[in-house]
């Protein structure tokens, strides 16, 4: 049963509230992301912007690594528990109210407080993120050739959040202190949550949890993994990556050893769904989505040096002076998301009309080029590096350059993939795929902060470069395997009409 839904612009009326509580919650994440660092660095006897918790810059970097994956990481139980228990919509709303209340704890200035906040917030995300993403999807009708745009509309509110958080949050900090800052946060998520709560009749039935009842081939995810222990195959491959795991743990940090696990049994349980999914068309299309997480991982670890290597790269290389004014680092973290508001529908319109043409091109195909497109940015990089090594500073152009191609590759990719995810998950694991999509980018942003940290070992120049070849090389490979890969989407995205 699909919803009918009254239109705005083209686009069903849904969209719009979901675009809305979506701008306020990544207003609130990316403007608590913003501080974290900053505050957990600042020393306790603190600065005019009040006490932080004077940790050394790598203790907190390692706390901004793990808690940045794991917001995306939790999206994995957020998605379940969306599908078999509660839905996509009650999900949303308890993370919106988990997320009011980890925010309410930061405003709090005692160390519990900080660790109680941010547990909660990676709670919120993790049932909010991927359950408001797969709303979108349910927006729509199968075969509806709205849907591409519509993801890239709600891409552009999550932008439009993160924007302004990066350009306020700041500044209401030097004012009145840290904590003011995770309260404005706060309260930009009660807006959201306000929001989410008028917007339910314009929602109608998406989102809502449809239990299996009557349905004979319902599992559960216990019953799922009880069957692993018949399927001697699977049980070896399983007990092969726990052993992986534990070696993972004594030899790496335990934190990885934790996460070996999990991805272990999530593994395991992807495994078991596959087994159990009732026609080879829904076998094809899972593992179709599957490969194209890996492309996924591979995108985000590139990309997300923007927070990290590239934004010490603006600090500290980068002649930042214009009309002589110097533009504070921080500045250049907006261009992605200014970027993304520019281009957003541009670029959905170039796909939109080719599909209009009879010229489509699948997402695989966009996926694939995002990560290239997105690899050429990381060569003005190249440049820049080259151009420090021969006169001791590099021109910012190639910064903005380099912002400018990664971000057209994110719009290739990452609302590409939100609404593929919409067009290929079995309905009953919705919520779940999307919610190791997400995982997937966590894992990325992780890959990102191994790969940036081994600038210091071998230097910027060589890590643009191999960051440079190994992309391109990435998606031109996916490219070449193309006609295999869309064989197993079973055509989920030639059938694209103007529905209502
Ligand atoms: N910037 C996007 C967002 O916040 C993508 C993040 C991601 O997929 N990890 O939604």
């Amino acid at each position: 049963l699909k919803p009918h839904q009254k239109e705005l612009f083209g686009q069903p009326i849904g969209l719009y509230i979901l675009f809305l509580t979506e701008m306020w919650e990544r207003f609130s994440y990316y403007g608590m992301r913003a501080l974290l660092v900053l505050y957990m660095t600042t020393a306790t006897i603190g600065d005019d912007r009040g006490a932080g918790l004077g940790w050394t810059s790598q203790e907190a970097l390692a706390l901004y690594g793990w808690y940045t994956m794991l917001v995306y990481v939790m999206s994995i139980p957020g998605g379940m528990i969306a599908d078999k228990l509660i839905g996509q919509k009650k999900a949303v709303l308890a993370g919106a109210i988990v997320l009011c209340l980890g925010h309410a704890v930061l405003v709090l200035t005692d160390i519990w407080a900080f660790y109680t906040g941010l547990g909660l917030v990676i709670l919120g995300v993790g049932l909010l993120k991927p359950n408001i993403s797969t709303m979108v999807g349910g927006l729509y009708k199968e075969g509806d050739i709205r849907r591409d745009k519509g993801f890239s509309i709600f891409y552009i509110g999550i932008n439009l959040g993160s924007l302004l958080a990066t350009m306020i949050v700041g500044g209401v900090v030097a004012k009145w202190g840290w904590h003011a800052g995770f309260g404005l946060a706060g309260v930009v998520m009660v807006f959201g949550l306000i929001n989410y709560l008028y917007g339910q009749k314009y929602l109608k039935e998406v989102g809502n949890f449809v239990p299996n009842v009557g349905d004979k081939n319902e599992v559960s995810y216990g019953q799922l993994y009880s069957k692993l222990f018949s399927s001697p195959k699977q049980l070896v491959i399983v007990l092969l990556l726990l052993v992986t795991s534990v070696y993972g743990w004594y030899t790496l940090e335990w934190g990885f050893g934790l996460l070996f696990i999990f991805l272990t049994s999530i593994t395991a349980l992807l495994m078991m769904i596959y087994k159990e999914l009732d026609s080879q068309l829904f076998k094809d299309r899972f593992l179709v989505l599957l490969l194209s997480f890996i492309m996924v991982i591979i995108f985000w670890g590139a990309f997300e040096q923007a927070g990290g290597l590239m934004n010490l790269y603006t600090d500290t290389k980068t002649d930042r002076m214009l009309f002589g004014w110097e533009i504070p680092t921080v500045m250049f973290q907006s261009l992605n998301a200014g970027f993304i508001i520019l281009f957003a529908t541009f670029i959905a319109g170039i796909w939109a009309k080719r599909k209009l043409n009879g010229k489509e091109a699948s997402s695989l195909f966009k996926m694939a080029l995002g990560i290239i497109i997105m690899g050429f940015g990381f060569l003005f990089m190249v440049f820049a590096a080259m151009e420090f090594e021969n006169s001791g500073t590099s021109s910012m152009i190639w910064l903005v350059l380099a912002y400018l191609f990664h971000t057209i590759g994110e719009l290739c990719i990452s609302p590409v993939a939100l609404s593929f995810i919409t067009k290929l998950a079995p309905v009953k694991y919705a919520s779940l795929m999307m919610g190791v999509y997400f995982a997937a980018t966590g894992l990325g942003n992780k890959v990102a902060g191994i790969v940036g940290e081994s600038a210091s070992e071998y230097g910027e120049l060589a890590i643009f470069t191999g960051i440079v070849i190994f992309t391109v090389i990435i998606g031109l490979l996916f490219i070449a395997m193309l006609k295999p890969l869309k064989r197993l989407t079973h055509g989920a995205e030639e059938s694209e009409r103007i529905l209502k």
